[in-house]
């Protein structure tokens, strides 16, 4: 009879009595009163037990540890020393589950827990309001993407996530032995949203997981993380995409501040809205900043960590949060992004937001001779890439689009000082577990 149940935050002075339940976070034992703070999904309620009045309730729960699970009916009060101005005075308590002492971390106490030993104990540390609002505003993000692609026309797809070869160059590629024979998981949903412009879906876009074997132990990479892409067919230039990316992100931005507000008060975070369109900045440009920084890069090197964040403080100070990075080197962009005839450019483009790289795009490259040479160019065999190239056979229309690592915008967005933060059980070369 689940909906008898009321949620803590929906409780007032003149409900009578109610049914609550809940984690106890706390008990305050004073002689002939105990005070227990009540926590569910939405928050806290103060539960009032007087020995005298009922004996029995009063020895049952107070000799309760933290974070037992009960259920509660009792009579809503008004009180004055209780933040909700409320208190329950219990008629009954069901004991559903108790909580084995000591707690491998505190769930209120103001002790600083390492990052390792909080994702040992997830199970404890999303109890926290500030962390779980974090995954409630990653879900309120999904949400948004859903919607936001649906309203352009955007059909979603799932692509598998078990292959016969990655997009994103071999040395991240992660092998799984699939019934003796040798596979690999996908790095990115690229060829196949790729394949399924030649059907004439014209959009499609993906929101699912993907798997890169990085060894590097970085606050911003994982192994496995959840990919937003997209790809479009019709678009003269790479323009079109950035143009769309720009578009979904101010939707999403927009719609988090209002729906997430809950959310981001707990974090005491405000989301900034940057207008659009985003500022364009070319590598070039970029080159030249992180090296009059004292950086030694060279052309067609990547920005890396420190150079995206030496341009990130550039453009911050412009008031920019967001900007493009436009004609990169063809040479360091994957086989399927389209040359610049004529230059040694690129028609892709990076998005970075605060001094991170969040998302990459570009315009594909659809004419089949001049996909399977770049793929020859890159050192790889055409042999392995006809499941994909056999698509660019029999009619392939030009088009482009992009990936974001959801969990890059959304640390970013709410300056986490690290990727894990927004992951619930993150993966990494050194955890795989819980
Ligand atoms: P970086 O240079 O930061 O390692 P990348 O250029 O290798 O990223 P892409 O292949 O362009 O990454 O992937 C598209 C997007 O996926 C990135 O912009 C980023 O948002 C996200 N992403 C890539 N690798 C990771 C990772 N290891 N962990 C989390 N997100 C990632
Ligand atoms: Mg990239």
């Amino acid at each position: 009879m689940v909906a008898t149940y009321r949620d803590s935050n929906t409780i007032t002075a003149d409900d009578g009595t109610v049914v609550v339940r809940g984690w106890i976070q706390d008990i305050r034992n004073l002689g002939g009163i105990s005070f227990v703070t009540l926590r569910d999904r939405f928050g806290t309620i103060q539960l009032t037990l007087i020995k005298k009045i009922i004996p029995e309730i009063f020895a049952k729960v107070t000799r309760l540890t933290r974070e037992s699970v009960i259920v509660v009916t009792g009579d809503v009060k008004v009180s004055n020393q209780t933040e909700l101005g409320l208190e329950i005075i219990p008629s009954d308590v069901k004991v559903y589950s108790e909580a084995i002492t000591p707690l491998p971390m505190g769930v209120i106490d103001k002790v600083n827990v390492d990052m390792s030993t909080r994702l040992n104990n997830r199970f404890i540390d999303i109890r926290k309001a500030e962390i779980k609002a974090i995954f409630e505003l990653k879900s309120i993000m999904s949400q948004l993407i859903v919607e936001v692609m649906n309203s352009n026309g955007f059909t979603q797809v799932y692509t598998p996530k078990i292959g016969s070869s990655g997009a994103e160059g071999g040395s991240t590629l992660f092998s799984v032995n699939y019934f003796g024979k040798k596979a690999f998981l996908a790095q990115s949903p690229q060829l196949y949203k790729q394949i399924l412009m030649s059907t004439g879906m014209d959009k499609v876009f993906e929101l699912g997981p993907v798997f890169r074997a990085e060894q590097s132990n970085t606050n911003r990479h994982v192994t496995e993380f959840i990919s937003f892409d997209g790809e479009m067919s019709w678009i003269e230039r790479e323009e079109d995409v950035m143009h769309m990316v720009e578009t979904v992100l101010d939707y999403v931005l927009k719609g988090i501040s209002e729906r997430g507000k809950k959310q981001l008060e707990i974090l005491k975070k405000e989301v900034k809205i940057q207008p659009i369109p985003y500022p364009v900045i070319t590598y070039a440009e970029c080159l030249k900043i992180v090296n009059d920084a004292g950086l030694k890069l060279k052309n067609c090197d990547d920005l890396g960590t420190e150079g995206e964040k030496i341009i990130g403080d550039v453009m911050s100070k412009k008031g920019v949060d967001f900007y493009f990075i436009t004609e990169y080197p063809e040479e360091s962009k994957p086989f399927y992004i389209m040359e610049k005839d004529g230059t040694s450019y690129s028609f892709s483009f990076d998005l970075d937001y605060k001094g991170q790289e969040i998302s990459s795009g570009g315009q594909r490259e659809h004419r089949y001779d001049r996909l399977v040479e770049r793929i020859q160019k890159k050192g790889l065999n055409p042999d392995d890439f006809t499941f994909y190239t056999d698509a660019f056979k029999y009619g392939m229309p030009p088009h482009g689009g992009w990936g974001i690592g959801i969990e890059r915008l959304l640390t970013k967005m709410l300056d986490l000082p690290n990727i894990r933060e927004a992951i619930i059980f993150p993966r990494d070369p050194s955890r795989i577990s819980p």
